[in-house]
């Protein structure tokens, strides 16, 4: 069992219940809509169909859905695109105009009077360039720093300049509104910059009663790297978006932003998320490149929560096969992680409290005596967080008869959730472990598993007791 999850984007090279099933059956942990280019027919096709899957396959997995965000985009051209030329002078209108290779309007009209001279423009995931000269009208003139070709509605980066845009735009709010209708399981915010924009999703949700969905922030802009451990405080988990991010920060900033975030998330109880490009040679190709087995592997030895596929799944020519690739390096690389400096870690950032003592025991345990598997009996999924955070080498099962629960837990490094009728008392709990361990796992008599949860179960607050039984 690998226990780095796997986060799929769907798009119309994945949307087909029968490849949406593959990809489950290979490792796909949890799927992506991009409300960037989906629409809430597509969203609620695929929620429908994994509901369908998950009660087919008796697995857990969630759906996240991701903001378009405050972008801003390019309009439209003459037949679909233009080329810029290197050194060329061109215009930028705010009111929309059909562009060609001298002249396009773009989305923000306000941009003219928050930008300043001399400013770079990076358009098309950044492979445009251009510089504000000077300021018109009703247009900013440029100068074309680096060519290539521009085509309707791509994206506009301006790195390092904060504009005035609201976070939460009236399409960001209806989807999010109809992802609670639907019973979406988390929401990830594309162009997240303060604490602030994740505080007003959060006041959203409350306004709409949606107590359970989980929140991500995309770390995609310097401002939010910036912010970082302000911007954790608030929410779930992070998206090393590194899309976005190489264009708004220097490319070879990554790796190390990468990194740091890992291990604040992993730190702070946060999951953490290493996103796009991560085997994009297999969007044509069905094997990746050896850079690419060594990116998925160092972000699995960095011991992030979960990798994400992008283009590879939503547009490639081998959807199935990548999940497959994707699960055979986790498992791999999962043997060279290094678990007792994680656990120690773990426990040196730990309160001092009756749950970190547990967790601590249960994983020192685990990892001596070789356990199959951690089952954790949840409500709120506390117990299953906290032993996630402490890095085992075994596999946790998570048993909670909350379906809110369960689907959270999906993205969680190693933990496994399973949805129980009821959990009852203390020794229907032990038989029952038994029996969902030897169902999920190729266990052998003699084998030994921990128990660990709080009790009563129902009331309990922390997690307080750990038992050890042989198969
Ligand atoms: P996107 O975000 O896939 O929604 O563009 C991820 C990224 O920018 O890396
Ligand atoms: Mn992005």
């Amino acid at each position: 069992m690998k226990k780095t999850k796997i986060i799929t984007t769907i798009g119309p090279a994945s949307q087909d219940i029968d490849i949406l099933k593959q990809m489950i059956l290979e490792g796909t942990d949890a799927v992506r809509v991009n409300m960037t280019h989906a629409n809430h027919e597509f969203l609620a096709d695929i929620k429908q169909k994994i509901d369908k899957l998950n009660e087919e396959l008796k697995t857990s997995v969630s759906v996240i859905m991701d903001t378009r965000g405050p972008d801003i985009t390019v309009g439209k051209f003459v037949s679909g695109s233009a080329y810029l030329n290197k050194d060329d002078k061109i215009r930028i209108y705010m009111n929309p105009i059909i562009g060609d290779s001298t002249k396009f309007s773009i989305s923000y009209n306000n941009l003219i009077n928050e930008i300043k001279c001399n400013t770079f423009i990076k358009l098309n995931d950044g492979l445009i360039e251009l510089q504000v000269l000077e300021k018109g009208e009703d247009y900013l003139l440029c100068k074309v720093l680096v060519g290539g070709v521009i085509e309707d509605n791509k994206g506009v980066n301006i790195p390092g300049v904060s504009l005035d845009i609201p976070f939460l735009n009236e399409k960001d709010q209806d989807d999010i509104a109809f992802a609670n209708e639907i019973g979406i399981d988390f929401v990830a915010l594309s162009r997240v910059n303060n604490s602030e924009d994740i505080l007003a999703v959060n006041d959203l949700l409350i306004s709409l009663g949606n107590d359970h969905m989980g929140i991500l922030a995309k770390v995609e802009t310097e401002k939010a790297v910036d912010d970082i451990d302000e911007i954790l405080r608030v929410c779930d988990g992070m998206i090393v978006a590194r899309g976005d991010l190489g264009v708004e920060v220097p490319m070879e900033r990554i790796p190390g932003i990468q990194k740091i975030i890992i291990s604040k998330c992993h730190t702070a109880g946060k999951v953490s998320i290493v996103a796009t490009e991560m085997m994009s040679s297999m969007e044509l190709q069905a094997r990746p490149t050896r850079a690419e087995v060594s990116d998925v592997a160092n972000a699995v030895l960095d011991s992030c929560d979960a990798v994400m596929l992008s283009g590879e799944t939503t547009i490639g020519k081998y959807p199935v096969e990548t999940v497959s690739v994707m699960s055979k390096i986790i498992e791999s690389s999962e043997y060279d992680v290094n678990y007792y400096e994680l656990a120690d870690k773990a426990m040196r950032t730990e309160k001092q409290d009756t749950t970190g003592m547990i967790a601590y025991s249960v994983t020192e345990c685990a990892n001596r005596l070789k356990t199959v598997a951690i089952m954790a009996p949840t409500m709120s999924g506390h117990t299953a967080k906290k032993m996630s955070r402490f890095r085992p080498i075994c596999p946790v099962i998570a048993m909670s008869p909350n379906d809110s629960t369960v689907k959270n837990l999906s993205i969680y490094y190693a933990v496994y959730p399973v949805k129980i009728d009821e959990i009852k008392n203390f020794d229907q709990i032990m038989v029952k472990s038994k029996k969902v361990v030897e169902k999920l796992i190729d266990t052998n008599p003699g084998n030994k598993i921990i128990i660990t949860g709080g009790y009563p179960f129902q009331n309990v607050k922390h997690t307080n007791f750990m038992k050890i039984e042989e198969l």
